[in-house]
């Protein structure tokens, strides 16, 4: 069985969540979000979601531990035997850590960093703002997320470059017109 590991990465608003339905699809594994989890138990009241809300509202990072834990779960799911698409985790060094744990020495296999500049994703996610109305869309926030994101995760683009397994693209253009710089960037990358 082939098994494909892989991460999409890249700032708030980038257009993650739409290319990693499509790099899913192609690659017929599940793509996994943690910003989708939390919010989908932010909606179902959970205890989870009692427990996450405040700080994804706020902008700042839910807990490692926490977070670490919901993913190792869901890797351990039967649609993630063949493999996966991460997007938004790891979002910090601790995390990737944490995942090299749960992947047993089984690394990825590419990680995907969606290019965009700051002014640009800030005007997508207020317009963003607009139609879905999440409650971490307001401009305050977008711009913490922004930071964050600068602070923490951006260091992770130079470790997986050192892993040899970094594929860069430009996030901006249309939807279509991105997914194809990803498909043959990903294809070259894994030779698949
Ligand atoms: P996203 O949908 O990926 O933009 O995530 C929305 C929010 O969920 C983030 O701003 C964080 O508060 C939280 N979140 C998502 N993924 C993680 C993660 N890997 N670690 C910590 N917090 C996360």
């Amino acid at each position: 069985m082939t098994v494909t590991r892989l991460l999409i990465i890249g700032p708030p608003g980038a257009g993650k969540g739409t290319q990693a339905a499509k790099i899913a699809e192609t690659y017929e594994i599940p793509a996994i979000s943690t910003g989708d989890i939390f919010r989908a138990n932010i909606k179902g009241g959970t205890e989870l979601g009692q427990r996450v809300q405040a700080i994804i509202e706020s902008g700042e990072l839910v807990p490692d531990t926490l977070t670490n834990e919901i993913v190792q779960d869901r890797l351990l799911q039967e649609d993630a035997a063949a493999g996966f698409l991460l997007d938004g985790y790891p979002r910090n060094v601790e995390q990737v850590e944490a995942l090299d744990g749960m992947l047993e020495g089984d690394s990825l296999d590419a990680v995907v960093l969606l290019e965009a500049d700051t002014d640009e994703v800030v005007a997508r996610l207020l317009k963003r703002a607009e139609t879905e109305g999440r409650a971490d869309d307001t401009e305050d926030v977008i711009r913490h997320r922004q930071d964050v994101y600068a602070q923490q995760t951006e260091p992770l683009i130079e470790l997986f470059t050192k892993r040899g397994i970094l594929v860069s693209v430009d996030g901006l253009g249309g939807i279509d017109e991105v997914a194809d710089r990803i498909s043959s960037a990903l294809s070259a990358q894994l030779g698949r």
